[in-house]
């Protein structure tokens, strides 16, 4: 026989086999040791014992029983849809009668005269006291001593997929802590767990499963909290650490290119985006490669700033010899392009040579000729980018794929990536000696604890203020009734040559399904649309109102707006659904003012922009958390011209109102993350990072205090021990850590 260790595969576990190893699977679970550190999701409290003449005062509430089973039997019920298995409890005070819904299985295990403990809420029918499908576990005898496991203690929950219930967990994960609790190897540094008073690993791991309170419960989540964002400081600053012994180029800054290039602006940089390009120029003078990311909301301007410092590296004094190349990666086509357009226009009289490269297209643009650009092959311009003629590339993910082959690259701009950039570096890099500096450009907000810990590597340059020429943008809640009077507004904004995006929130069509499923009813056929005006005497029935409040498919949408109420406006839908040169040719009619009103799925959302739209109508706008409804708003308001969100709601309750009212107030987005945070929890603002982070991570990652005091500890560490040499554990662990976790 194989001895069975830790490490062994949870297949060679008896109970378990090959059919529930590869459930268990599904959780990530391979190894003994992974089943131990499978935490429960959470805890039923069974701890109140009381016999059973006391459970005639506790209708209602969670309590145990524990009795003997004096008849026990399974029949089907009235109509022999489901067996109902009944049974009754005695204990000296008293009985209890017992229910069970669809379990036959109960009348095998459980026979008559063997002692048992229930655990669920009382209820009291017309035979007396009753349960209703408890918990159950069998038991030796009536008292104190017996060892529980589902019943009459503290119960831990699991998430649970098909076929692996919590009570098979239970059953599996207890007898497995009784024999190699004790083997776990202490990962976190013996210094910590007293500096902090955690308890010692093999104690967390049981009092988390089994906890004799919730105190101990606690306490053990606490130290597993601690670890996992230790975990991701450690992973953090290593990376920091290595970076830093890289080299890149020193792009030394030119003062005078860049007060020509200010000068040539139509506008006047604001203050924070002065500071924020002096700080990154100033990183571009260092031979260590820059990591930084700039983060300003939507309209604040940041695309100026990244191309101001891409000008530096091209044609900067002091950065001859010249052919020093700057990437420049957007995450759509549609932006690609649209940042190729404006660079080549800000950097016109600058004698810069521009790239396009995209999935399919390649363009080039010299910039002391700006009329002129070229479609030319993918070929040709990937030989220019080899031999140094391309100055500037801007492109999609296109640009990290194999074959592409920089002369010398000195530096990364990524707009709206997040973390992609600083995992993709390598792969621009390849085996060349010298480190491109990398500049991340984000609207997100990121707040401080997550600036302190999966973005731990960057440092942050904020842009926060707004161009001086902006008005507020006029944000407004649309009740039903004023519907027509919007549609009145927008026809005469569209007259006076405005645009106008309309969104909505999801293209398969819920209404047209709800309008289905009540015509099979035989309910009202003809239930007035969303969009028109109720006749003050309409009457809904549950149904009907069912279906109004379904957000209606964008087509039907379309075809309402275009036949019914602007018939003679030029309206055109986009959606995620189409290629993206259809899109792109879309965009640019919209640009143009050939198209007035657009309607579309939430694809504006990132970073178009397009000057003469200034109004942005969302329909269902409850749907959408606030950060994303922000993102939207921001795509008008670019210009002086004063722009205005209107806000359709299909369900107004309170709860959408205080968010929606929250939107009216502020043109904030950090001050509206944080409103999102305190509303809707920490998932709204975390949804956008890619999941593999641990849940008692997640957790703590809305903790100032916990990720300031796990920052503080990984860097005393790794000071003291750069590469965690005498700590072979904690490092095992970073290692397992970082196959599990990636970022977006
Ligand atoms: P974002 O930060 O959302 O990427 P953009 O860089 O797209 O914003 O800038 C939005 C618009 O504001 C652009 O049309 C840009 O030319 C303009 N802009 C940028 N900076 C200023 C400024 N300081 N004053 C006036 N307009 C500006
Ligand atoms: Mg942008």
């Amino acid at each position: 026989m194989e001895v069975i260790t830790l490490q062994t595969s949870v297949e060679k576990i008896p109970r378990i086999g090959v059919t529930y190893a590869k459930r268990l699977k599904k959780f990530g679970i391979k190894t003994v040791q992974d089943l131990l550190f499978y935490f429960p999701a959470r805890y039923d409290d069974f701890s109140e014992i009381v016999n059973i003449s006391q459970a005639r005062q506790k209708l209602g509430e969670t309590v145990c029983v524990q009795g003997e089973i004096i008849e026990i039997d399974t029949a089907p019920s009235l109509y022999g849809r489901m067996a109902i298995t009944k049974a009754t409890v005695q204990d000296r005070t008293g009985q209890i009668n017992v229910m069970w819904f669809n379990q036959p299985y109960l009348e095998k295990s459980l026979k008559e005269n063997d002692f048992i403990c229930l655990a669920g809420k009382i209820g009291l029918g017309k035979e007396g006291l009753f349960f209703n499908s408890p918990a159950y576990e069998r038991i030796n005898e009536i008292g104190e001593n017996e060892e529980l496991t589902h019943t009459g203690r503290i119960v831990p929950v699991y998430s649970e997929t098909r076929g692996i219930t919590s009570r098979w967990l239970r059953y599996i994960i207890k007898p497995l802590l009784y024999r190699f609790c004790d083997q776990i190897k202490e990962s976190l540094p013996e210094e910590i767990i007293k500096k902090y008073k955690f308890l010692p690993i093999q104690e967390a791991v049981w009092q988390l499963h089994f906890p004799e309170s919730f105190e101990h419960a606690d306490a053990a989540k606490n130290r597993f909290s601690f670890e996992e964002i230790f975990l991701i400081q450690l992973n953090v600053l290593k990376e920091k650490i290595r970076l830093m012994q890289k080299k890149a180029h020193a792009c030394p800054m030119d003062a005078d290119l860049m007060k020509k290039f200010t000068d040539s602006l139509p506008f006047q940089l604001t203050d924070s985006q002065k500071k924020c390009a002096y700080a990154i120029l100033k990183d571009l003078e260092k031979t260590v490669p820059m990591s930084r990311l700039l983060e300003g909301d939507v309209g604040s301007g940041k695309t100026v700033v990244g191309t101001m410092a891409a000008l530096n590296v091209v044609k900067g004094k002091a950065s001859l010899p010249a052919g020093r190349q700057v990437a420049f990666m957007a995450p759509t086509e549609i932006l690609a392009k649209q940042h190729f357009k404006t660079v080549s226009e800000v950097l016109k009289n600058f004698d810069v040579k521009i790239g396009l490269m995209t999935g399919k297209d390649a363009r080039i643009c010299s910039t002391s000729d700006i009329e002129q650009t070229y479609e030319v092959s993918k070929k040709s311009l990937l030989g220019d980018l080899e031999n140094g003629q391309i100055d500037i590339i801007i492109g999609t993910h296109s640009l990290i794929q194999k074959g592409v082959e920089f002369k010398d690259l000195a530096l990364v701009i990524l707009d709206e990536q997040h973390r992609f950039g600083v995992e993709q570096r390598d792969h621009l890099i390849k085996n060349k000696k010298l480190v491109p500096h990398l500049l991340s450009m984000t609207a997100t907000p990121i707040p401080r604890t997550l600036a302190l810990t999966v973005y731990g590597d960057l440092d942050l340059s904020l842009i926060d203020e707004m161009p001086a020429n902006r008005k507020k943008i006029k944000t407004i809640i649309v009740e039903p009734a004023q519907r027509k009077e919007a549609y009145d507004f927008i026809r005469k904004e569209v007259a006076g040559g405005k645009g106008v995006f309309v969104i909505f929130p999801k293209i398969d069509s819920a209404a047209t399904k709800a309008k289905e499923a009540l015509a099979k009813v035989g309910g009202v056929s003809d239930i007035p649309p969303t969009g028109s005006f109720m006749p003050q005497n309409y009457k809904f029935n549950s149904l009907a109102s069912l279906a109004i409040n379904e957000v209606k498919a964008l087509k039907e949408e379309y075809e309402r707006l275009s036949k019914e109420v602007f018939p003679d406006l030029r309206i055109t839908m986009l959606h995620g659904k189409m290629k993206a040169p259809e899109k792109e040719r879309i965009m640019l009619d919209f640009k143009k003012g050939e198209i007035d009103i657009l309607l579309s799925t939430s694809v504006v959302e990132v970073g178009v922009d397009v000057p003469r739209a200034t109004i942005m109508m969302i329909e269902g706008a409850e749907r959408f958390g606030l950060s994303q409804l922000h993102q939207f708003r921001g795509r008008v308001g670019r210009n002086d011209m004063q722009s205005y969100c209107f806000l359709f709601t299909t369900d107004p309750s309170m709860l959408n109102r205080r968010r929606l009212k929250a939107l009216v107030d502020s043109n904030n987005g950090f001050e509206l993350a944080e409103k999102d945070l305190e509303i809707r929890g920490p998932g709204s603002l975390y949804g956008t990072m890619q999941s593999g982070i641990p849940d008692m991570a997640m957790q703590g990652l809305s903790n100032i205090f916990l990720v300031e005091k796990t920052r503080a500890a990984a860097k005393e560490l790794l000071e003291k021990d750069p590469t965690l040499k005498d700590y072979p554990e904690l490092k095992e662990r970073l290692k397992e850590f970082q196959t599990k976790i990636h970022f977006e």
